[in-house]
């Protein structure tokens, strides 16, 4: 493990059992992630991206011990967590927060904000009974909400307003990690670009680290420093951000980045794009070889046998590809997003 590393998967593998008939009889298993690896240092943030079913949510599930791995490490902060019994991991609970999609679902709709950022407070003694009050209201102040959001239940906010209270409740439990599952997707884009400018700020100010697991590229990257793409349960490719995005080398990280639309209407009506063919395949019957040679636009027959290894194409860049190489693309559809609350 290197010296700033708070977060290492190695060799993450998850399966999950498939099973039929009247006895329920285990027939088959779902690779929902086969082998990832990757390391987070400390106040970094770390953007895993794919498609939908590419195991993204399921990697960040094993990461926040939801779901138990089939094989591999998960080690945080030194401490192997897959070798931990339930009491053992209660400390490491609170020390990794998450923030979901859709804080509607996750925000209980009979609790005022005050009292939802108060209880894990007061659950977890992290400050005196008689601090609680104002502990709340800087929590408030943290993520841009006036302190009469106290009083103000989960129906009565915009969701980018219970998206905050989303990202407070979380900062109450003091985290080291917060996992961020399509944490800005539900929401309008011009209130993603504040939620993502929040994250920004309180990356900085509280020196926090992100596992940022979502589908917008622009959005990854605005706010990740290292970038892994994933396709059925494996990496494709991993590098830091502005080269994966400026000089892709992977044909799915290209193929991800073509698909996202011109926002200069001129420039999309003259775009020539191939689209992507083809479905994901189902995770239970991966294809041989390359698992995306079914839809690559330039398979050779070495793909369909053969299945390449995440290797290096550059500095501190990696692909698993018998053809990768940096490209340069013609880069107008993503823009580094320049957004202000
Ligand atoms: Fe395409 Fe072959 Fe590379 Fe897979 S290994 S991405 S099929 S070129």
């Amino acid at each position: 493990m290197t010296a700033r590393a708070l977060l290492e998967v190695d060799g993450l593998h998850v399966r999950f059992p498939m099973r039929s008939g009247l006895m329920q009889r285990v027939t088959g298993a779902v690779h929902a992630v086969s082998g990832v690896d990757f390391t987070i240092p400390r106040g970094e943030a770390y953007g895993l991206v794919g498609e939908s079913g590419c195991g993204k949510t399921t990697v960040a599930r094993a990461v926040l011990q939801l779901v138990r791995p089939s094989a591999g490490t998960i080690r945080f902060d030194g401490a192997d967590l897959t070798a931990m019994s339930a009491r053992e991991l209660a400390p490491f609970r609170r020390r990794v927060q998450a923030i979901f999609q859709d804080p509607f679902s996750s925000l209980n709709p009979r609790m005022t904000a005050g009292d939802i950022l108060a209880e894990p407070i007061r659950v977890h003694r992290l400050v005196p009974q008689p601090e609680i009050a104002e502990r709340v209201g800087h929590l408030l102040d943290l993520c841009g909400l006036p302190r009469r959001f106290v009083e103000l239940y989960p129906h009565e906010m915009s969701g980018g307003q219970r998206q905050r209270v989303g990202i407070a409740r979380a900062l109450a439990m003091e985290p080291d990690l917060i996992v961020c599952d399509e944490a800005v997707s539900a929401l309008d884009v011009s209130v993603q670009a504040q939620i993502i400018n929040l994250l920004a700020d309180l990356r900085r100010e509280l020196g926090l680290t992100y596992l940022f697991i979502g589908h917008d590229l622009s959005v990854v990257r605005h706010l990740c420093d290292q970038v892994a793409v994933m396709y059925l349960g494996r990496i494709m490719e991993r590098a830091e951000s502005e080269p994966l995005f400026a000089t892709p080398a992977h044909p799915y990280t290209r193929a991800l980045l073509d698909a996202v639309p011109d926002p200069d209407p001129e420039h999309e009506a003259g775009r020539e794009v191939e689209p992507l063919q083809g479905e994901v395949p189902s995770p239970s019957a991966p294809p041989p070889g390359c698992v995306f040679h079914p839809r690559c636009p330039v398979a050779i027959d070495r793909c369909r046998q053969e299945e390449p290894a995440l290797a290096s194409v550059g500095s501190r860049r990696e692909a698993a590809c018998w053809l990768a190489e940096p490209k340069p693309r013609r880069d107008t559809s993503i823009k580094k997003q320049e957004v202000s609350l």
